[in-house]
């Protein structure tokens, strides 16, 4: 009998780590979650990780010699194929060889990929029901992560740094991002900024829902703007409103640039007010996009939600040589 053959899916972000178990049928068979810890330094993050990976093995009794690979998503710039991450923020990584450790723990061969990207891959192989050649993912959370698939394949740059769509400068006079400059992309647009803002206009006297829902302005969770859109708070509505014209701007000079086939939204924010913003997003997209390149252009939600970069993992091993499985991929 041919030995059933898996790969681990790893998603480590800045707040929780997720390892998913899959099958050579693309199916996840375990799943675990931990937080993320990465306050106490990489070596505890590295840790669990590993802690993480051990227990979708155990939950459906694999063993590590049933692994083809382990695939590593990490929210940073980073070189894949030495197994470095050179800078991840949100973990407060600098210049850390992540692969390693945890190959040598395993003994199975470990790919590390930004997170983004993999999302992206996900999203192109499992996420639309068909192949996009052409796609650009963006994951709008506390940051604006993007992953571009050029020609079917990761475009990862000269130095690995691509798709930084986030630190994209909108507004120069804007406010303050957190990679030092001013008026980015993810400082006008992400959770974080749409949340700051409506902090804001409630300070300065504006009455909003929000007050009620929420003890926490500086971390208003998307479930709580959802629950205040859904009850027609105007200080979250326009704040959503604004939010969703800047990406709909941002799609359509990305389209421009680059006549893409599908732009795909991800992220916490989208899965829960996706059904305001995309008519914005579209509409604002369109105003500024060339017709030809706007035409045929598809502008839709991800259906993965938080699996989209655990599915890239299983792409990315058969981009990388470690086909598993007794298909012919
Ligand atoms: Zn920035």
């Amino acid at each position: 009998m041919k030995k059933q053959q898996y790969i681990v899916s790893v998603d480590a972000g800045g707040t929780k780590i997720l390892a998913a178990l899959i099958d050579s049928n693309n199916t996840i068979t375990s799943k675990a979650k931990k937080s993320t810890d990465a306050q106490n330094g990489a070596a505890v993050v590295i840790k669990r990780i590993i802690e993480c990976i051990e227990t979708v093995l155990a939950q459906a009794n694999v063993k590590t010699n049933q692994l083809a690979a382990i695939v590593i998503g990490i929210p940073g710039s980073l070189n894949s194929q030495k197994g470095i991450v050179y800078l991840a923020p949100n973990l407060s990584w600098k210049n850390i060889n992540v692969a390693n450790p945890i190959k040598k723990h395993f003994n199975v061969p470990t790919l590390i990929e930004n997170d983004a990207n993999l999302g992206a891959l996900g999203i192109h192989h499992f996420g639309l029901g068909k192949k996009y050649e052409n796609l650009l993912g963006i994951f709008v959370g506390t940051g604006i992560g993007g992953g571009l698939i050029i020609n079917n394949k990761i475009y990862r740059g000269k130095s690995f740094a691509a798709g930084e769509i986030g630190h994209i400068v909108i507004d120069p006079n804007g406010e303050k991002c957190g990679c030092g400059n001013y008026g980015c992309f993810e400082a006008i647009a992400s959770r974080t900024a749409i949340t700051r803002e409506i902090k804001r206009v409630i300070k300065n006297g504006k009455k909003s829902v929000i007050t009620k829902l929420t003890n926490n302005y500086d971390l208003i969770k998307s479930g709580t703007i959802s629950s205040a859109l859904k009850l027609n708070d105007k200080v979250t509505k326009r704040a959503l409103k604004s939010a969703s014209e800047t990406i709909g701007l941002v799609i359509g000079n990305m389209s421009n640039l680059l006549d893409l086939d599908a732009v795909v939204l991800a992220g916490g924010l989208i899965e829960a007010c996706g059904d305001f913003m995309l008519p914005i997003i579209r509409k604002n997209a369109e105003a500024v996009a060339l017709p030809q390149n706007f035409k045929g252009m598809k502008i839709v939600n991800s259906s993965l939600g938080d699996n989209a970069a655990l599915y890239g993992g299983i792409a990315l091993a058969k981009e990388k040589g470690f086909l598993f499985g007794s298909k012919t991929n």
